[in-house]
């Protein structure tokens, strides 16, 4: 029988590993060279604006709003808890 106190024991709580944002999703899609290239665009805020990474991967059939790059940019999104 699941009581509360047996739902809240540490190993109910449902894996949340591969959970990750729509960026981090297409990151897992691209070529090692591309998730590299990306990767590096995403950690240089100062010479890659979201909008020009996210008009990139669009460019190449990738569905990705500049608002999507900012959260992932930020770690306010999915792929935070599992980095
Ligand atoms: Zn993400």
């Amino acid at each position: 029988m699941n009581t509360i106190s047996d739902m809240l024991q540490p190993d109910r709580v449902p894996k949340q590993a591969g959970v990750s944002c729509r960026l981090g999703r297409i990151l897992n899609g691209l070529t090692e060279e591309d998730m590299k290239a990306v990767e590096r665009a995403l950690n240089d805020t100062d010479t890659y604006p979201g909008t020009y990474i996210a008009q990139v991967l669009r460019g190449q059939g990738h569905q990705i709003s500049e608002h999507s790059v900012r959260r992932h940019r930020r770690g306010a999104c999915q792929c935070g808890f599992t980095a």
